[in-house]
């Protein structure tokens, strides 16, 4: 036997792989995990009744534990974050999915992204219509292609030779999601121009912009930390409108050196702002703590009612933030924390 093999031994029975190094010189632990979630920014929970609080929160729990038990079962951030927002895309609760708001044409594009901090692969789609769930799609271009985002019918031909789950658009329709497009319509009878997306929010005389994008944000017990987004984009969007979800960099970042970042809000201006690459690029340039980066954009770089954050550390400090009346959210780590939050600030 070679020296070599006897010293990779002796460590591997004293139990210095890179994993327990990690987790062991850290925090002193076997496991060193975080994840975070968030259902969307937008109006207060006020706007919504007790039961309809509560449904919502019991998603979030689900999805939360489905990311926990991935993560304490030594899984991928990656597989923790795609399968965590496959949950909250199935449920019509939120904009993503199967709960995708319409456009202005009276239709649905689906828009997802995914990335990988350990190597900065990332995968997107954009204006999906078809796709059951986005954010598988949108990780079968990261990991099968040589590209970042597709789109459209593109997109869709990409999928059909991959096994993901094929819809008809109808599977979209949601009750809620039809109402709130018939308020939109009714409202726009009212108005003789094209004005900013926010601009005609905050001109309804009841707010109820989209509460329901979907994002998670992840670091495993081997350090690497994962991002991904999916959303069914702004109601009464023009067809064929890209938000920033699937936009690298705007909506989702993920770089072991930093953080992993996940958005929601109104997209055009995390798009103009490169806002989840300005949170990593704070702490990377700046050297400010993660909360401080989020922070920072939602205060100074967003306008007020943008949107809102959630963010992972290369070391597990989860940080969430948004400036709009609320942020349904949630988060976990190796260190017992456990919370899903949404009607208190
Ligand atoms: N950011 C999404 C978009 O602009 C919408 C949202 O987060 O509510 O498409």
């Amino acid at each position: 036997m070679s020296l070599r093999i006897i010293v990779s031994l002796l460590l591997l029975i004293m139990g210095w792989g890179t994993n327990e190094v990690y987790s062991q010189t850290t925090e002193g632990k076997k496991m060193k995990f975080a994840i975070a979630i968030h259902g969307g920014a937008g109006s207060s929970a006020k706007n919504f009744s007790e039961q309809a609080i509560l449904k919502r929160k019991s998603v979030l729990e689900n999805a939360l534990n489905k990311g926990v038990a991935i993560l304490e079962a030594g899984g991928s951030s990656l597989d923790a974050v795609q399968e965590v927002i496959v949950i909250l895309e199935d449920d019509p609760q939120f904009n993503a999915g199967k709960g995708a708001v319409f456009n202005a044409v009276g239709s649905h594009e689906l828009d997802a992204s995914i990335m990988d901090g350990s190597n900065l692969a990332c995968g997107a789609v954009a204006g999906v219509s078809h796709i059951k769930n986005p954010i598988r799609l949108a990780r079968l271009v990261m990991t099968e292609t040589r590209h970042v985002l597709l789109s459209g019918t593109g997109a869709e031909q990409f999928a059909k030779s991959h096994s993901v789950d094929w819809v008809e658009p109808n599977y979209f329709d949601t009750e809620a999601a039809k109402a709130s497009w018939n308020r939109y319509q009714n409202r726009l009878k009212q108005k003789d121009k094209d004005t900013s997306l926010l601009d005609f929010q905050n001109s309804l005389a009841e707010p109820d912009w989209n509460i329901g994008t979907v994002g998670c944000v992840a670091l495993d017990s081997n350090g690497n930390l994962a991002a991904g987004t999916s959303t069914g984009g702004m109601t009464y969007k023009k067809f064929g409108r890209v938000g920033d979800s699937p936009v690298v960099g705007a909506g989702t970042y993920a770089d072991n050196e930093t953080c992993a970042v996940s958005a929601t809000g109104v997209g055009e201006e995390y798009i103009r702002r490169a806002v989840a690459y300005d949170v990593a690029a704070q702490m990377k340039y700046r050297g400010v703590s993660i909360q401080q980066a989020i922070d920072d954009n939602l205060n100074s770089r967003l306008r007020k009612g943008d949107g809102g954050l959630i963010a992972v550390d290369k070391d597990g400090n989860i940080a969430m933030g948004f400036n709009t009346g609320g942020m349904a959210r949630a988060a976990a780590d190796s260190e017992g924390k456990f919370e899903v939050i949404w009607g208190e600030r």
